[in-house]
């Protein structure tokens, strides 16, 4: 292969996978995909419950950690980010929602025209493959595996709680607009099903694909405004390859503004504050960042849970085996095990919590180390699904390779105040139905199920965190002053590069994202191929 290619796509991610996978089904279209990360053929990244093992593994993970939150106590947070094939995808927690009709509205108001529920449910359909034990449904190259038969029996009492609060239980909480179920994921036979093992793996022969892993994008060629090429490090040397038609920045919503930034593309200021040369004003670049907060309290209980079968060596060694033989037992399955959408009170005109209910009681400290209590207990964790604040990634250096600034400001907003007191309430509320009351020993936090609103929002500070959603620094609008990208996801002001991934959404969706990064991409190379006929 040359050193000129149709396509560069830069980061083999969630979005990257897909876009490497159509634009060479063409064979004419010649595509180079770099990847930071090495291969994603491991044992704990294909077994389901293995992300409590790459969550801070610095062989897959970015691991970054964000500067003092001053609406969270000034409390640092870390960021787990997938630096392997299949990005994130290959270390997250495997939940899929596709998000809500209203946040797709709200992202063709943003400026995102054709971005509407209308238009991405038909994308929706035609990538998605809902496996359950009665039938399968749809034909698209992303499995959705219903598992419920197969989750802990303790998931019951969340389901009876649910029934007393009224809400609907959904079959399929992948595509349901509202109410408490079994969580749909992305595994296949017992192992996790990513993006690069539902878009890359298969075609990953494609003699017009060229996959590059270990080789970390330093700096994109810019001449006159327009991309022409990547200067990128493999085994320490510099390589250099040029587009004949278009870059795509598919590194993630750290990497893809970090990229830009060290490139020549960004808020003037924070370039000239780390000496990068100014190539192109564009004040956006790495503003408008979004992502979700939970707050989770924790109970013990004297039946059993996931802690009764993990919380102890022997317990593991057990279910370590069972999964070796079989693929199945409690490592096959995600530890999110029923959740879905809800509304705070009776006024809300949509469903504005995302409520998560786990058979489990597991922490993890600020470096990401995960604890498993060897006392049996659950959670209920409850996430605003709507936050309004923005924060901003920020370079510190012209140097790629030195993490950029990740100031969250979480809470920012007065509408984020009050739906961080109406989570707490959430979790009031299902903790004192008679399903969990019945099954409850004690509340770790016992305090927490007293407090007024005050109260709620202090708890809220000093113990949400982040449930991985860090989206919108790149996001798609209508103008360079209010956004980094147009609807068809082409940097304002730039030719031949556009952005695609998380940071490509207007606004963050309800639930997890990882669902409409899919979708976004998917729709992104339908139309970059429509353009470059
Ligand atoms: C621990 C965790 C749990 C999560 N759980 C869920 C969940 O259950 N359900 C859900 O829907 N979502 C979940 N998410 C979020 C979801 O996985 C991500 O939002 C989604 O994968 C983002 O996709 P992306 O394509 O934007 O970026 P990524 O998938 O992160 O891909 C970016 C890629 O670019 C590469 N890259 C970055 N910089 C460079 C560079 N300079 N050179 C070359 N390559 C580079 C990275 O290594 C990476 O492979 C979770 C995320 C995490 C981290």
């Amino acid at each position: 292969m040359s050193k000129n290619f149709d396509y560069i796509i830069i980061g083999a991610g969630s979005a990257g996978c897909i876009l490497a996978n159509k634009l060479s089904e063409n064979p004419k279209n010649t595509v180079l995909l770099l990847e930071a990360g090495g291969s994603d053929q491991k044992f704990w990244i294909k077994t389901p419950l293995g992300y409590a093992f790459t969550y801070n593994d610095p062989k897959v993970n970015w691991r970054y950690n964000t500067e003092p939150d001053k609406n969270l106590n000034n409390r640092t947070a870390y960021w787990p980010r997938g630096k392997v094939i299949g990005g994130s995808s290959s270390i997250n927690a495997m939940a899929y929602f596709r998000g809500l009709e209203n946040d797709f509205s709200d992202w063709e108001k943003a400026g995102a025209e054709n971005w509407s529920w209308v238009n991405v449910s038909k994308t929706y359909q035609s990538i998605e493959k809902h496996v359950s034990k009665k039938e399968v449904l749809g034909d698209g190259p992303i499995q959705i595996s219903d598992l419920s038969e197969a989750m802990h029996p303790f998931t019951k009492h969340f389901m009876a709680a649910a029934k007393e609060l009224n809400w609907p239980e959904p079959i399929n909480t992948s595509t349901a607009l509202e109410g408490l179920g079994y969580v749909h994921n992305t595994t296949k036979n017992g192992k996790r099903f990513s993006s690069a093992d539902a878009f890359l793996h298969p075609i990953k022969k494609r003699k017009n694909l060229q996959i590059l892993k270990n080789a970390t994008v330093e700096k994109i060629i810019i001449k006159n405004l327009h991309a022409k090429g990547v200067m990128y490090e493999v085994k320490k040397a510099k390589k250099y390859s040029y587009a004949n038609k278009e870059i795509i920045l598919s590194a993630g919503a750290i990497g893809s503004p970090q990229i830009l930034q060290v490139s020549g593309v960004g808020p003037k200021e924070v370039l000239k504050k780390s000496g990068v040369e100014l190539i192109k004003h564009s004040p956006e670049v790495g503003q408008g960042l979004q992502d979700h907060l939970a707050i989770t309290k924790y109970f013990s209980t004297s039946e059993r849970t996931l802690n009764t079968d993990l919380g102890n060596i022997f317990g593991k060694v057990i279910a370590g085996i069972k999964y070796i033989l079989t693929k199945s037992g409690p490592l096959s399955i995600p530890v999110n095990q029923t959740s879905g959408f809800v509304r705070s009170d009776i006024k809300s005109v949509v469903p504005d919590l995302q409520v998560y209910a786990n058979p489990i009681a597991y922490s993890t400290d600020q470096h990401g180390r995960t604890y498993v209590n060897s006392k049996s207990g659950f959670l209920i964790s409850v996430q605003p699904s709507r936050s309004t604040s923005r924060g901003s990634v920020n370079i510190q250096s012209p140097n790629v390779k030195v993490s950029p600034l990740i100031n969250a400001n979480s809470l920012n907003t007065k509408d984020d105040q009050l739906m961080a007191i109406k989570a707490g309430r959430m979790i009031q509320q299902i903790a004192n139905t008679k399903a969990i009351k019945s099954v409850t020993k004690k509340a770790f936090d016992v305090n927490f199920m007293n407090l007024d609103d005050e109260g709620l929002l202090n708890s809220f500070r000093e113990f949400a965190s982040t449930v991985y959603h860090p989206c919108c620094t790149c996001r798609m609008g209508r103008s360079i002053n209010n956004s980094v990208i147009n609807n068809k996801l082409q940097i304002h002001g730039l030719k031949n590069i556009r952005v695609v991934d998380a940071s490509s959404f207007p606004n963050i969706t309800s639930g997890n994202i990882n669902a409409p990064t899919m979708m976004l991409a998917y729709r992104a190379a339908e139309i970059i191929l429509e353009d470059n006929v």
